[in-house]
């Protein structure tokens, strides 16, 4: 009698311990992302079937970031893992791969043909990982978060499919107003000076030339020889206005327009532009619509 009680018990708790975790997300599987971006690709497609949070918030740089231990247990405790990959989080690869023996792991911007993927200058054998600045690559990366969604929770399938389809068309509505803003920009004008080299696909998809002061990671420094050749390219090109990075120190962009000055060329700061980290989570910059238009508009009011 006193043994069947005994089972019992460790059969309650056992059950119990389970219970605890389960009820605490209301049973619904929770995805960890690393950047905003991959975050806001998450909760449109997951909606209220799932719980997720974010790594990164704003002004976070991923080329330099180390996780935290608040963040190993927060990659712990997820049933997913959202990553953008192509180097981009250098600092937490080995985490990442590791992570990925243990669980539903997806690299999103990994998922975009090798063909569309642009070199990284100066690194060999590696590419640019800052793919989200052409939404139509960027589209590569949200449909791999929602197939591995579906794979992770089949029995949404269907609801998952629906938010994707959604999410798509309100990319490709703004897909078709960064176009149409940008034709605002005489097209002698359309340099985009920034402080790291962020923005190739963008300039790529869209029709943009751009030069940076570092490459394509903050972890690389720059030397006087590349301001000067900035500053060079800045008076040649008749450059109004350049862009400090939400993300990145303003110290070396100011050095480009102190050395402007002195050669009797006046260059503004265009205004503050959201690269590789987005505004704060529940305002407009902090998804990724809002911060795209927002660049768009910093863009255009300060070169048309
Ligand atoms: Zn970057």
């Amino acid at each position: 009698m006193s043994k069947l009680i005994l089972a019992l018990s460790i059969i309650v708790v056992i059950a119990g311990g389970c219970n605890t975790k389960e009820e605490s997300r209301g049973g619904k599987p929770h995805i960890v992302a690393t950047t905003g971006m991959l975050y806001d690709a998450v909760i449109n497609i997951g909606r209220d079937k799932i719980t997720a949070e974010a790594i990164m918030g704003p002004g976070v740089d991923p080329h330099l970031y180390k996780a935290t231990q608040g963040d190993l247990s927060k990659f712990n405790k997820a049933d997913m893992i959202v990553y953008n990959g192509i180097q981009l989080e250098g600092k937490m690869s080995d985490i990442l791969k590791k992570l990925g023996r243990q669980k539903p792991t997806v690299a999103a911007a990994e998922s975009i043909p090798i063909e569309r993927l642009k070199s990284a200058v100066g690194y060999k054998d590696a590419y640019d990982p800052h793919v989200w600045f052409d939404i139509n690559r960027w589209k590569y990366a949200v449909k791999s978060v929602s197939h591995a969604l579906i794979k992770l929770d089949s029995a949404n399938q269907k609801f998952y499919e629906i938010n994707t389809q959604a999410y798509f068309s309100q990319l490709d509505s703004l897909d078709m107003y960064v176009r149409s803003r940008l034709s605002e920009i005489p097209e002698n004008q359309r340099i985009l000076v920034t402080a790291h080299d962020a923005f190739v696909y963008f300039g790529d998809a869209y029709g943009i030339r751009v030069e940076a002061l570092q490459g394509i990671s903050t972890v690389a420094d720059f030397g006087l020889k590349d301001i000067a050749n900035l500053i060079d390219l800045i008076i040649e090109n008749n450059i109004k206005a350049i862009f400090v990075e939400t993300s990145v120190s303003e110290k070396s962009i100011n050095a480009v327009i102190t050395g402007c000055k002195e050669k009797g060329h006046d260059v503004k700061i265009g205004g503050y532009l959201y690269s590789d980290a987005m505004g704060e989570f529940g305002t407009s910059e902090g998804t990724y619509l809002g911060m795209f238009r927002k660049n768009v508009e910093t863009i255009v009011n300060a070169l048309k």
